[in-house]
């Protein structure tokens, strides 16, 4: 009661009318960004979010009513969001050491399962130590600042996630960008690169858009030859890829030869949020020291360390979940295939089912929600254009008959609009 009281007195008794700042520079502003908004709308590449009224999980409600859909496009690889177990160690843990820290780790947010988290993590990708962040976002956004200078380089591939080049963009090494996947190209520019003290390579170990998986093997070798760091972000890998799912490079066989992960806990690790870097204890001490959104942001949830942790005991358990999620992905890809359709990328279970136009993109989309299956249409400027396609993504709480009815719909709706031969 206090709250509403408080809020009442606050506003002076009537909640939720919004106040417009007045002012010339308040109104030349506003013109502005309703200018802004309708070129966005304009150009057609306006997002609008999709606003659900459940859980996370394969079967979803989106709010307004309606039947339950079936949830292809959520990075829930493993279905761990709203495993129970996970859930009941996010309410333990909240109720055990509370809602947050209300301050940054090196002020008074360091808790005990903050540092059995990074210890978990670092045992997880047998790696030496490991930084908790409040995102993969700010991992990325803070780890090359803090450790390049104008004397290093960094070679990044063209296709790299936004957070990994705003990272680039915020420290002053000097910076190569070769072309994806393109080994010549990183060759190339690594012998460009002889001239700076160190070298960095810097790739996602799974690409987002087109679900294809760096040649880590021959990276390295190029790193190796070439006297070059190996980093990669393991977003769309950690929890799943390899054969106990420590990620891609466990799949390539080159856990020795990469330097440096940032992975994130906010996709298959429970889907809460956070991020971390893990790799040698000196880098690790490093980024404590210098990494500035790991300085200047508040400490991981209680709830949030609780989720992941239960996750990666989980995956350190048994790698059940993950063979589960395979064997979805092989149905979806080869069930789609016979079908005629074009699926981007191997054995990943992001599936982008391409198109090429991105209107058919966008209106087999919304058919496909007509039928039940949630699934995103991604164009120009999200993917090149002429190359729109819907992005399909397997969980392994997808049962069988999910992953059929999503074929099934796809065959009627590409049939429908002529996508199909
Ligand atoms: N890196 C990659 C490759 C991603 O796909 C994402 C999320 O979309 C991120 C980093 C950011 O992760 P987080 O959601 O933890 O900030």
């Amino acid at each position: 009661m206090w709250r509403v009281a408080a809020v009442r007195a606050l506003w002076g008794g009537g909640v939720g009318a919004p106040r417009a700042a007045s002012g010339a520079a308040a109104a030349q502003l506003r013109r502005r960004l309703e200018s802004e908004l309708e070129d966005i709308r304009g150009a057609g590449t306006w997002k609008s979010e999709r606003v659900i009224a459940s859980r996370q999980g394969p079967r979803l409600r989106l709010a307004g009513g309606g039947a339950e859909i079936i949830n292809f496009c959520a990075n829930n690889y493993l279905g761990l969001s709203s495993h129970p177990e996970v859930i009941r160690a996010a309410a333990e843990a909240l109720e055990k050491f509370g809602a947050g820290l209300s301050s940054v780790r090196f002020i008074c947010g360091t808790q005990s399962i903050h540092k059995d988290l990074e210890e978990k993590i670092a045992r997880f990708h047998q790696r030496e130590d490991a930084i908790l962040y409040a995102s993969c976002f700010d991992a990325n956004a803070g780890f090359f600042e803090a450790l390049l200078t104008p004397e290093d380089a960094v070679l990044s591939d063209e296709l790299n996630h936004a957070s990994i080049i705003d990272g680039i963009r915020l420290c002053k090494a000097n910076k190569y960008r070769y072309k994806h996947m393109d080994m010549q190209d990183l060759e190339a520019k690594l012998k460009e690169a002889q001239k700076h003290r160190l070298r960095l390579v810097a790739t996602d170990g799974a690409f987002s858009m087109d679900g294809d998986i760096a040649p880590l093997r021959e990276i390295c070798q190029l790193a190796q030859k070439y006297n070059a760091l190996v980093f990669i972000d393991e977003c769309h890998a950690t929890g799943f890829l390899g054969p106990s799912g420590r990620g891609t490079d466990e799949l390539l066989g080159v856990m020795d030869k990469v330097t440096i992960i940032n992975s994130t806990l906010g996709k298959a690790l429970g889907g809460a949020a956070g991020g971390y870097t893990t790799g040698p204890k000196p880098l690790i001490d490093l980024l404590r020291q210098r990494s500035r959104p790991y300085l200047f942001s508040n400490s991981l949830p209680p709830a949030v360390v609780g989720c992941a942790s239960k996750a990666l005991d989980l995956l350190m358990e048994s790698n059940a979940i993950a063979q589960s999620m395979a064997a979805k992905t092989q149905r979806f890809r080869s069930k789609m295939t016979a079908a005629g359709f074009t699926i981007s990328g191997k054995d990943h279970p992001i599936c982008p089912v391409m198109l090429g136009d991105a209107r058919l993109a966008s209106v087999m989309a919304e058919d496909m929600l007509n039928r039940g299956i949630y699934v995103i249409g991604f164009s120009y400027p999200v993917v090149p254009k002429g190359k729109a396609r819907i992005r399909v993504q397997i969980s392994a709480v997808h049962s069988d008959e999910d992953i059929d009815r999503c074929v099934e719909a796809f065959t009627e709706v590409g049939r429908k609009h002529g996508a199909l031969s």
